[in-house]
C-alpha cells in the first residue's frame, strides 16, 4: 500500500503489490508533453514521492499501467507542467528528487502518526538519532567556551584542518587507545562522517572511478558517490551471518578501483565484522593493488566504533592495511548529532600523505565546510576519550531481540551499534513494512540498505519505547501465525556462525533476500549460502 504524506493510501487500484521507482519518475519528469497547465513544482515532487514505492525493482509495465491511470483520472496537467517547472532544477537534482530517502520517510511519517495518536502510541524505531544523554564533557567543553575571555578571533576562522591543540589531542588518544602512531598532521577535522566521506572521495576519486561497498550498507553512500561521479560497486553480504561474503571478494575489484568503503559497527546490521573478516578485505585489496599497479584506500567509516557490545572487539584497519582514512563522527558515541563534528585520519602508512592532506583541507573550502566548527571541535576534545554511556542501548538491544525471538521472529542478533535487522517472514518487505505501521511502529525497508527482505530496527529510543513496542510486535507476529518459542536463539547468534562468514561459501542461485522465518529459530549454524546472479554489483 502506498501513502501520501498524510497517511491516506493512494491509487489503491494499482499499487497493492509492486513498487515504481526510478524509471517512472524518469517518465514523469521527462516524457512528452501532454497539455498545459500550473501546478507548483512542490506538488510535483510530491506526486513523484506518493507514487514511488520501496525496495523492489523497478516495473516498467507498471509504470506505464499508473501513467495510464493519471491519464484517466484527469491528471494529465499535472504530469504536463510536472516535466516543464523539474527543468528549474539541474539534471542531477532531478535524479535525486527521484530517489527517495526510505529513512526520512519513515521518520516524517512516524511525526504524522504522533499527532494523529499521541507521541505515546507510536514507536518511531526509524531513525539513528541518538538519546542516551552526552558524556560530562560536552557540557564541561560549553562551560569552558562560556568562560573564555572574548579574544579576537576566538571564535573565527582557523586552519583548514582545525585548531591543533583539537588534533593534538585526537591522535593522542588513538595512540593510546589502539597503538597506532597518529601525528597531528595525520588529523583533519570535520563536520561529522557526512563531511569527512565527501572530503575523501573529492580528494581521491575521478568521474567513473569506483566505490566497493558491501551489503548492507548506509545508504548516504550512494548519494555521496554520485556527488564525484564516481561508481558504486556492492559486495553480497554472506545470508547466515549478514557479514560481507568475502569468497566474493575479488571479483569486485576492477581497474577502476580506488576506494574500499568499510562500516563496522555496521548500519543496518548492528554487527561487528570479525577480525577474519577484515583480514580477507585488506588482503584483497592488497592482492588488486599489486594487479593493478595503482593505489587502492580502504575508508573505514567508523561513526559507530565506541558502541560495542558481549565484548566485540572491532577491528583496527590501520594495522591491517597502509593505505587507510579512518572516518570518525561524535555524533553517535557522545550523542552530538547536530552539532556536526568528526574527523579523516591517515593512517601512518598512508602513500603520498602530503598531498592528499592538501587535497582534503582543500576539499573543506571548496564545498563549502571551510572548517569544522569552533565550539564542536572544543566540544570534541572534551569527549575525546569519555562516551555516552551504552547502558541504555544494551538493554534495549536484549529486551527488543529476547522479545521478538521469543514471539517466533528470527532478528539478527547486533553486538554494536544501535540497530537490528529483522526478515520479513515471508520474505515480504513492504508488507512487513505496512503489518509493523499497522500497530504503529515505524521501521525502515532493508531495500533501502541493500538487504531487501529486510526491515532495520533503530533501538536508540527510551527503554519505555522499546517496552511499550513489545506487544505490538507480538501481534504482528500473531498475523503471520509464527510460534511463540521460549527460546532465544537465531542462526545468527553464535560467534562461530560469525567466524565462519570468513570461510568462502558455495555461491547459490539467488537473489540476497530475506530466508523465510522458521517459526522456531535455527541454533545451529547453517552453512553460509550466498548468491550467484546477484553477484558483485558494479552500477
Ligand atoms: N556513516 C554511517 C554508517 C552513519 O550511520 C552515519 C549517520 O547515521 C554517518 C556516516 C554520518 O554521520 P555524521 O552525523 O557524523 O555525519
Amino acid at each position: 500500500m502506498y501513502y501520501n504524506r498524510d497517511q491516506q493510501p493512494i491509487l489503491p487500484t494499482v499499487a497493492a503489490s509492486v513498487s515504481v521507482r526510478i524509471q517512472f519518475c524518469k517518465h514523469l519528469l521527462n516524457g512528452p508533453t501532454i497539455g498545459r497547465g500550473k501546478v507548483h513544482f512542490k506538488s510535483r515532487i510530491l506526486l513523484l514521492f506518493a507514487l514511488t514505492g520501496n525496495g523492489g525493482e523497478e516495473h516498467s509495465g507498471f509504470a506505464r499501467f499508473c501513467t495510464n491511470d493519471i491519464l484517466h483520472s484527469g491528471m494529465q496537467q499535472h504530469v504536463a507542467t510536472l516535466q516543464e517547472e523539474a527543468t528549474v532544477v539541474s539534471e542531477r537534482m532531478r535524479v535525486r528528487l527521484s530517489r527517495r530517502s526510505a529513512i526520512r520517510e519513515a521518520f516524517e511519517r512516524a511525526g504524522v502518526l504522533a499527532r494523529t495518536h499521541g507521541a505515546d502510541n507510536v514507536f518511531d524505531l526509524s531513525i539513528g538519532n541518538p538519546t542516551a544523554p552526552c558524556p560530562a564533557g560536552v557540557a564541561a567543553a560549553l562551560k569552558e567556551t562560556a568562560a573564555l575571555p572574548d579574544e579576537p578571533n576566538m571564535h573565527g576562522y582557523m586552519d583548514s584542518a582545525g585548531y591543533s591543540d583539537v588534533r593534538d589531542a585526537m591522535a593522542a588518544s588513538l595512540k593510546a587507545r589502539f597503538g597506532i602512531d597518529y601525528t597531528t598532521e595525520d588529523i583533519v577535522m570535520t563536520t561529522g562522517a557526512a563531511c569527512a566521506l565527501n572530503i575523501v572521495m573529492q580528494t581521491l576519486l575521478d568521474p567513473g572511478d569506483e566505490i566497493i561497498v558491501f551489503r548492507p550498507y548506509y545508504p548516504a553512500y550512494e548519494a555521496f558517490a554520485l556527488n564525484w561521479d564516481a561508481r558504486v560497486v556492492k559486495v553480497p553480504y554472506c545470508r547466515e551471518t549478514m557479514l560481507p561474503d568475502v569468497s566474493r571478494l575479488d571479483e569486485a575489484f576492477s581497474p577502476r578501483t580506488k576506494i574500499v568503503l568499510v562500516n563496522t559497527p555496521n548500519n543496518p546490521s548492528g554487527l561487528v565484522y570479525p577480525h577474519a573478516v577484515a583480514e580477507a578485505i585488506a588482503h584483497a585489496a592488497e592482492r588488486a593493488q599489486q594487479a593493478f599497479s595503482h593505489d587502492i584506500y580502504v575508508v573505514s567509516d567508523e561513526p559507530y566504533r565506541e558502541l560495542l557490545f558481549d565484548s566485540a572487539q572491532n577491528p583496527q584497519w590501520p594495522l591491517l592495511y597502509n593505505n587507510t582514512f579512518t572516518v570518525y563522527s561524535f555524533s553517535k558515541s557522545a550523542s552530538i548529532s547536530g552539532e556536526r563534528i568528526g574527523y579523516v585520519a591517515m593512517a601512518p602508512g598512508l602513500n603520498d600523505k602530503q598531498i592528499i592532506r592538501q587535497g582534503l583541507c582543500r576539499s573543506l573550502g571548496d564545498l563549502g565546510f571551510v572548517n569544522a566548527p569552533a565550539t564542536a571541535q572544543r566540544m570534541a576534545k572534551h569527549c575525546v576519550d569519555s562516551f555516552a554511556d551504552l547502558a541504555q542501548y544494551d538493554r534495549n538491544r536484549i529486551a527488543l531481540y529476547e522479545a521478538l525471538c521469543s514471539v517466533g521472529f528470527s532478528p539478527v542478533k547486533p553486538n554494536g551499534a544501535f540497530y537490528m535487522l529483522l526478515p520479513a517472514p515471508d520474505g515480504n518487505e513492504q508488507a512487513f513494512v505496512d503489518r509493523l505501521l499497522a500497530e504503529n511502529i515505524v521501521v525502515v525497508g532493508g531495500g533501502e540498505f541493500g538487504c531487501p527482505g529486510y526491515v532495520r530496527l533503530s533501538f536508540c529510543v527510551s527503554a519505555k519505547t522499546i517496552d511499550a513496542a513489545i506487544p505490538h510486535f507480538a501481534c504482528v507476529a500473531h498475523s503471520y501465525g509464527l510460534n511463540a518459542t521460549s527460546e532465544s536463539s537465531s542462526a545468527l547468534e553464535t560467534s562461530s556462525a560469525l567466524e565462519a562468514s570468513a570461510t568462502p561459501s558455495a555461491p547459490e542461485a539467488s537473489m540476497p533476500t530475506a530466508p523465510v522465518a522458521s517459526a522456531v529459530p535455527v541454533a545451529t549454524a547453517a552453512p553460509c549460502i550466498c548468491p550467484q546472479k546477484e553477484t558483485t554489483h558494479h552500477e
